[in-house]
């Protein structure tokens, strides 16, 4: 807070930081006092406002719009272990097996303690393969009257006093650990980490994701219950959102640490612990998304796996753009049954998601599906107009001044070719890495000097891949660097 005072002969300058230990302490008191209004209430919870350095937004067509869908229920649900990073699935049952909902469907080879539920009840009526016999998909058809497995739950009133490795034994047998991730990897937390930090994120800006408001609608209870079992497992929980998402329901807003201003990708929990962490042993932190807290909280005080799911669908080639309710593992096209035309299926934030099948269904982690038409028609003589319609962070197009929204498509736009220096990488990177040295390094087989460049702090939100001209697809050098990285490591 900063401004002039005048008096007859005088002007001064006065500056006051609400942020300081001593001010936030005096604000809580003042804000205890009167107890009113929002500007108090954040001062009470002590949130702070950060800044995200860098990123990038684009305004695309397709945005999601208020107000929720109900998906009609679905026939079949699935999970895609080939679309879980890192995990080495070694399924647990075979075609034509039947199958409770929440019972164990695949275990992760690396440890067999990390199993994943089946995310309904019914027969395993298909498995599909892909390259190098990848397990790509396990798909249940449902029962009429599903079936659940059920676990030893704990009632709310009782997880301040249990301990956590208890809570950690329940969600390892329920199959609801893998919900929890684990930076600077984003793999589920091994099962004896003590996590520095953990963070949970309440969305990201700039991405087809469901907002707050729908998604968490009725489960406030939860999302708090969710919040005391994470302080089982460390002292430092954070709630962030990301500015851009606007007001958040009351309940929520009084839990939240921090509120990320900027583009995509503010909002994520590797940006948010980047300015967080004092020393490396703070890296291994845990972060969580809202609707999985949810889902997590449930299971513990139910003791049957919550499958309910709010999707952001949106995009280009969508013709829903909501919110629509489904359940875990719902099929592609059971959330958005009238699209029609070419188009491709993204699971997750736009800029990172992960290409989803037409006939596959929502993966493990995915709370937002972005339609967008193929773009691969030829554009003659593209290259002689100016750009007014292109979505691009290059100032070279007239889109520079086009203050409307951008239809994106999943075209390349040009062919991947040697990197021509022109830094465009760094200017976007949230955490201030120089993508295109790193990527030199690792090329080079310099290990070392990538990870003096930042390998490890990538949050792998995908920014460089796409304003890169070169068309060099970063992002899946950096995540497959730090995945062998991690490799050669650990053995
Ligand atoms: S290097 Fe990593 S963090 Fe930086 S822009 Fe690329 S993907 Fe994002
Ligand atoms: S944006 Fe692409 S071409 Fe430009 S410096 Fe980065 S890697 Fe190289």
């Amino acid at each position: 807070m900063r401004g002039y005072l005048f008096s007859r002969q005088r002007c001064y300058f006065f500056y006051w930081d609400p942020c300081t230990p001593y001010n936030r302490g005096l604000l809580k008191r003042v804000g205890g006092l009167l107890n009113e209004g929002r500007f108090f209430q954040n001062c009470v919870s002590m949130m702070k406002i950060l800044t995200l350095k860098n990123g990038f937004s684009l305004k695309l067509s397709g945005q999601i719009e208020e107000g929720v869908i109900h998906a009609d229920p679905p026939l079949t649900v699935a999970l895609m272990p080939g679309w879980i990073p890192h995990v080495k699935p070694r399924l647990l049952v075979a075609e034509g097996d039947t199958i409770k909902g929440g019972a164990p469907l695949f275990e992760d080879k690396r440890n067999p303690a990390v199993i994943y539920p089946s995310p309904g009840g019914g027969v395993v009526t298909r498995i599909t393969l892909g390259p190098k016999r990848r397990i790509d998909e396990v798909v249940i058809t449902l029962d009429a009257e599903e079936v659940w497995e059920r676990f030893e739950a704990i009632s709310p009133a009782r997880i301040e006093a249990t301990h956590p490795d208890i809570l950690r034994h329940m969600l390892l047998k329920g199959g609801a650990w893998p919900l929890l991730r684990e930076l600077p990897f984003r793999d589920h937390p091994d099962i004896a980490s003590r996590p520095a930090h953990i963070i949970v994120t309440l969305g990201w800006a700039g991405g087809h994701l469901a907002h707050p408001f729908f998604a968490l609608d009725g489960e406030e209870a939860a999302f708090q219950h969710g919040l005391a079992i994470l302080r089982r497992f460390s002292k430092s929980v954070h709630v962030i959102t990301p500015e851009a998402l606007g007001a958040i329901p009351n309940d929520l807003e009084k839990t939240l640490t921090a509120r990320i201003r900027g583009g995509y990708p503010a909002g994520d929990p590797g940006h948010y612990l980047y300015t967080l962490r004092k020393e490396a042993a703070e890296n291994r932190s845990w972060y969580i998304e809202a609707q999985d807290l949810v889902a997590l909280a449930r299971f513990v005080t139910e003791g049957r796996l919550y499958t309910k799911r709010v999707y952001g669908v949106g995009g280009g080639a969508s013709s829903v753009c909501g919110h629509v309710v489904s359940r875990l593992g719902a099929p592609v096209a059971s959330l958005e049954p009238r699209g029609e035309g070419r188009r491709r299926q993204i699971g997750g934030s736009l800029f990172s998601g992960l290409f989803l099948p037409a006939t596959g269904h929502m993966n493990f982690f995915d709370k937002g599906l972005t339609l967008l038409p193929v773009g691969d028609e030829e554009d003659l003589f593209g290259f002689l107009r100016a750009g007014y319609h292109r979505p691009s962070q290059s100032r070279t197009f007239l889109s520079v001044f086009n203050t409307g929204a951008f239809s994106l498509d999943c075209g390349m736009h040009g062919e991947e070719r040697p990197c021509i220096n022109c830094g465009r990488c760094a200017e976007v990177c949230p955490v201030s890495i120089l993508p295109q040295y790193t990527f030199k390094s690792m090329g080079a087989g310099e290990v070392e000097e990538a990870l003096a460049h930042g390998l490890l702090d990538c949050i792998e939100c995908g920014l460089c891949a796409y304003v890169c001209p070169s068309k060099i697809e970063l992002l899946d050098f950096f995540k497959t660097a730090k995945a062998q990285y991690r490799k050669e490591r650990d053995g």
